[in-house]
């Protein structure tokens, strides 16, 4: 099941992703429900809103998508300019992970980290499939970097490893751009490096939220990034330090993690620059391509 955001009219929107198109989620849970003489028709307009709900999951879109099909009424919900946005456009926090592939540790001149290492990017940073990445004038040098995203569903605090993948509702693609640059110096002048992360548009995210059920091991998903169809970035999430379960049990003994936030789980080596006027292409098995091209400001 593939679920997204998109807009149509002018109006944002809950989608099912199908091979027949984008199903306007909403209105057909609505004709479900009405259909059943059924007193939860209640839904919410955006992702969040499902997610803190406690409605967001397989069940929800497995039923409303089934009803669709018994009926035929892919015609009555299939939107016809659907432009897809971030799954989660203003997500509640964005934490993501530094040095999470002993590959690109080795890269960077540093040692595998022996607890995650995790930063936050702003939630203004956020865009989607498509959108332009802008090239802050000022900038000599941004790069790229593939990750694969958790999506946390449920309110998470002091949560332990064997429990911790309940707390995932859902996974998406992340390029988690980057000032280098602005980075390395900030770095070395030992100050905070969070707006190198979280310039407007450094954070693309999409195209859609993929379920657990449909995503299988997660820890075992081939991701890739292309720059003008060449390939940069190459590996599996088996190679990554810590796994999800171990991220989720750390991050949640220190901060409690809410619906809708994402979790990051860094990138792979072979990160590279890229300049105005290139196209990137994320790729993450079984979730799909997140393209965005990069633009002068
Ligand atoms: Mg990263």
């Amino acid at each position: 099941m593939k679920i997204v955001t998109y807009e149509s009219g002018g109006k944002t929107s809950v989608g099912i992703l199908t091979e027949n198109g984008v199903i306007d989620f909403s209105r057909a849970h609505c004709a479900y429900g009405a259909a059943r003489s059924s007193e939860d028709q209640a839904t919410a307009p955006t992702v969040l809103g499902l997610l803190t709900l406690g409605m967001f999951g397989e069940r929800l879109f497995a039923e409303t998508l089934g009803f669709v099909e018994r009926h035929g009424l892919w015609s009555a919900f299939v939107v016809h300019s659907a432009r897809l946005k971030a799954p989660i456009p203003h997500p509640p926090k964005i934490l993501a992970l530094g040095l999470n592939y002993a590959a690109h540790a080795a890269e960077g001149g540093h040692d595998l980290p022996v607890e995650p290492i995790y930063f936050v990017k702003a939630s203004t940073s956020v865009i989607g499939p498509e959108e332009p990445v802008v090239y802050h004038r000022s900038l000599t040098r941004v790069d790229h970097e593939v990750e694969l995203a958790a999506v946390i569903g449920k309110p998470c605090f002091h949560v332990d490893e064997k429990d911790a993948m309940d707390y995932v509702a859902a996974y998406t693609i992340l390029n988690d751009v980057t000032a280098r640059d602005m980075q390395s110096a900030d770095l070395k002048a030992s100050h905070p490096w969070f707006r190198s992360k979280s310039l407007d548009t450094f954070c693309p995210m999409g195209p859609c939220l993929v379920l657990p059920e449909q995503i299988g091991d997660p820890h075992d998903l081939h991701l890739e990034l292309r720059v003008n169809g060449e390939l940069r970035q190459h590996a599996n999430t088996s190679d990554l330090v810590f796994g999800i379960p171990a991220i989720i049990a750390h991050m949640s003994a220190m901060m409690t993690l809410e619906p809708g936030d994402i979790i990051s789980t860094g990138t792979p080596q072979g990160i590279s620059p890229v300049r105005p006027g290139d196209v990137m292409e994320a790729t993450v098995e079984r979730i799909g391509t997140l393209r965005n091209p990069v633009v002068s400001q």
